[in-house]
């Protein structure tokens, strides 16, 4: 029986598993043990795809009681086979890591210390802070003469925790205001 890494995991989880495998002619005991022992035992497979890159490795995510609680490479996938680089591979724990940043933080100009603010306050900072720069510094033309419409004081470095779309959206917005000066983290 020709049966995927995927499926046997699921037959194992199965009722009907023990049951199946028999049949097979194999001993059921040692995979039973391991599959429930295993941190994914009894969870619900949703498959998704990578969002940090344009490969789109498929995801397999589990979710048990409405948590998601664990996450790993497909191998049915047939471009990746089941290998996740480190962003990828680190999926689930960078959802539940305790450094992750859910709040904005503001540190004001001269201090040293982060306050938490609302989204509200950190976007109006921001927009504000690209207007003024943008209007004292964008240059029509070189020094040569030559039409540039460009903004020489503004950087953006990306992250790979945005996804292909805000990338996308990003760069856009980058590109409209002049900025020449961007680079991302996770480039392919
Ligand atoms: S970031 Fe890594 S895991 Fe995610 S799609 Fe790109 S190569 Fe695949």
């Amino acid at each position: 029986m020709d049966i995927s890494r995927r499926g046997f995991i699921k037959l194992l989880g199965a009722g009907t598993a023990c049951f199946g495998l028999a049949q097979l002619g194999l001993d059921v005991k040692p995979a039973m043990a391991y599959a429930t022992s295993l941190k994914t035992a009894g969870a619900k497979e949703v498959v998704s795809i990578c969002p940090f890159c344009s490969c789109g490795c498929n995801i397999i995510m589990y979710v048990r009681d409405g948590q998601f609680i664990s996450s790993e490479g497909d191998p049915d996938y047939p471009v990746s086979e089941g290998a996740l680089c480190a962003k990828g591979a680190a999926f689930h724990a960078m959802h539940v890591s305790k450094h992750r940043v859910l709040k904005p933080l503001y540190r004001a100009p001269g201090s040293d210390k982060w306050e938490e603010k609302d989204w509200s306050f950190v976007l109006d900072r921001i927009a504000h802070r690209v207007k003024e720069t943008r209007d004292r510094d964008f240059m029509l033309k070189n020094d040569k003469g030559l039409t540039v419409n460009r903004v020489e004081s503004i950087f953006q470095l990306g992250t790979s925790q945005m996804d292909n779309e805000e990338c996308a959206v990003s760069h856009q917005m980058l590109r409209a205001l002049g900025v020449v000066y961007f680079d991302h983290q996770a480039r392919v």
